[in-house]
């Protein structure tokens, strides 16, 4: 077993020990007789930092893990070189994201002793990732109130700089002691967490010695998860730069309406409000433009023995406007067939006639569709297609027609 260097001190950034094995494969890694950087466990992610002997360059830990005998695994970035059982080593621990770990982790211990202290909600789960982390609460409901009640407690009990002392007791013993949470290990002697008078847990993690380097505390997202609530929060220097962050975003966002941030929620819904109504208004008036258009077409249109075919290419219209188009053409009269195309934006047509009559749509489309290259199909009476280019557009209509005239 490795002896955890952490499990006493925190803040031990660099330490001696001797390599107890090397491994290469499937990763090459180390093992040595003691370690003060934390493995994954507990919720907590990993320390990175460095290796190095007299002999060796520096190496570069990129992941620790735990292994199941109670080893502890450095994962290297390289292979060890010339470093074997026996060799010294001096290890060195990344302590900005160490310090970044211990205020999310004690972060954690605080939020949720304060959670249970104010509502008696149970803390059952803890992430922590890279962005942010999280609990979950074993809670069916959970108000807005109560996420600002613990963010205040939470941050006060910082603000108090209470001591962060670690203890290590027997399981009997700690059975009487109230923990927070008692683990179901088979393990006799426990280590404790105790943040004087507010929380005593059992936990192997990395935390603060006072509460006030944990800085402050900021609630984030909640979320139903399937188990209870889930709560997303940022500690430490992470609660500086995501407030950074989201203030320059709400800046960029009030620069655009020319408001003030505190003003961005009332100029969005404005802004939508208003586009919801030129929406309709825009509807309103394609459907009146589309109309009129057909009136016109539809009289300029020839009739030979009861039908009238109608050929018209458009520009600046959209696929949209030329079905409205077709839809008006073909309701407006019993016998009319619409051979409509438009030519940007983008190059396409539509074939449509008036219920009842004999053709197929579809199948026109498919043959012109096959002749330039585009893609398209439909019903017998309405049939839409996409060609790559709009310069033979009005031919492939002409062409259509004279197929239809017989
Ligand atoms: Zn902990």
């Amino acid at each position: 077993m490795t002896d955890r260097l952490y499990y006493r001190d925190s803040f031990l950034y660099d330490f001696d020990a001797e390599v107890r094995e090397v491994l290469l494969s499937p990763r090459p890694a180390l093992i040595l007789d003691c370690t003060a950087f934390y493995p994954t466990s507990g919720g907590q992610i990993f320390d990175t930092g460095s290796i190095r002997s007299d002999a060796s360059a520096q190496l570069r830990v990129i992941e620790v893990a735990d292994a199941e005998d109670g080893r502890v695994v450095h994962y290297l970035e390289a292979p060890p070189g010339d470093l074997k059982a026996g060799s010294r080593v001096h290890g060195q621990i990344d302590a900005s994201r160490r310090r970044d770990h211990m205020q999310q982790h004690s972060g954690q211990h605080v939020l949720s002793a304060a959670f249970l202290r104010l509502y008696n909600l149970p803390t059952i789960s803890f992430h922590m990732g890279d962005d942010y982390c999280s609990i979950d609460l074993d809670t069916p409901a959970l108000r807005k109130e109560q996420i600002e009640a613990a963010e205040r407690l939470a941050n006060e009990i910082i603000l108090e700089n209470r001591t962060v002392d670690i203890r290590f007791v027997s399981r009997d013993e700690a059975g009487k002691l109230g923990l927070r949470k008692l683990p179901p290990s088979e393990r006799d002697e426990l280590r404790l967490i105790d943040i004087r008078d507010f929380d005593l847990t059992a936990c192997g993690g990395t935390h603060v010695a006072q509460t006030g380097q944990i800085a402050s505390v900021l609630l984030r997202k909640i979320e139903k998860v399937r188990q209870g609530w889930r709560v997303e929060f940022v500690a430490g220097l992470r609660a500086v730069a995501t407030a950074r962050r989201d203030f320059t975003r709400l800046s960029e966002t009030a620069a655009l309406f020319s408001a003030h941030i505190y003003d961005v929620p009332q100029s969005a819904r404005k802004a939508l409000d208003e586009i919801k109504l030129l929406r309709k208004q825009h509807e309103q008036s394609q459907e009146e433009l589309a109309a009129a258009y057909a009136a016109v077409l539809l009289a300029d249109a020839p009739e030979a023995s009861g039908l009238r075919i109608v050929v018209h290419t458009l520009s600046g219209r959209d696929l949209n406007f030329v079905k409205r188009l077709a839809q008006k053409l073909t309701r407006l009269s019993p016998g009319v067939v619409a051979l409509l195309a438009t030519t940007s934006p983008e190059p396409s047509l539509v074939f449509a006639q008036s219920a009842g009559q004999p053709f197929d749509m579809g199948a026109l489309m498919k043959e012109t569709m096959t002749k330039t290259g585009g893609r398209g199909g439909g019903t017998k009476d309405l049939a839409q297609g996409g060609i790559p280019n709009g310069d033979g557009i009005e031919a492939s209509l002409k062409a259509v027609a004279a197929t239809l005239r017989g």
